[in-house]
């Protein structure tokens, strides 16, 4: 199922739409809401967990629903036999950013700006989840590791080594 967030325009109306039929399956009045609805129709436990992490970390939210609208538009890419993945800005067409995902538990980390100035930032104006530096691409790919859509790109060992360490990531 490929699934579209819209803006229904001046109406202030948020649409969610089927592509391959063009229905309209959901109407709302907010974003966040739209993106959460096409979530849970393609797996109900990452709008789960995006909602778990939400209530846990109310400064990374909206990092959150970045992410699960970049895994709603599927641009998450995990590198053939790498420990990186490529992420298509949610809203820039054309542009890509790395992020780096070591399978040794090690701290995941993103080539955009938000990231490079996050990681900056340090006490209370430090924007984290679990400790660990947070832009919507990492989370994008914990989405993509822990509720994987590409399974054809991820290898079986590569696919399991990953899901514990996000797991791990998710319980520290
Ligand atoms: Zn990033």
């Amino acid at each position: 199922m490929d699934l579209q967030v819209v803006d229904g325009g001046n109406l202030g109306a948020y649409k969610v739409v089927d592509v391959t039929s063009g229905d309209v399956v959901y109407r709302c009045v907010r974003w966040d809401d739209a993106v959460l609805f096409a979530l849970g129709c393609l797996s109900a436990k990452a709008a789960d967990w995006v909602e778990r992490k939400r209530v846990e970390a109310p400064k990374v939210s909206g990092r959150l629903i970045g992410a699960a609208h970049l895994y709603v538009l599927g641009r998450v890419y995990l590198l053939k036999g790498g420990e990186d993945f490529a992420v298509m800005s949610e809203f820039q067409d054309g542009v890509v950013y790395n992020v780096w995902w070591p399978g040794d538990g090690a701290v995941p980390r993103c080539t955009c700006e938000d990231y490079q100035r996050s990681v900056g930032l340090y006490g209370d104006d430090a924007i984290t989840l679990h400790g660990r530096v947070v832009c919507k691409h990492i989370l994008a790919c914990a989405l993509e590791i822990l509720f994987p859509r590409k399974k054809e790109v991820i290898s079986d060992g590569v696919a399991s080594d990953r899901a514990e360490h996000a797991c791990d990531a998710e319980a520290g």
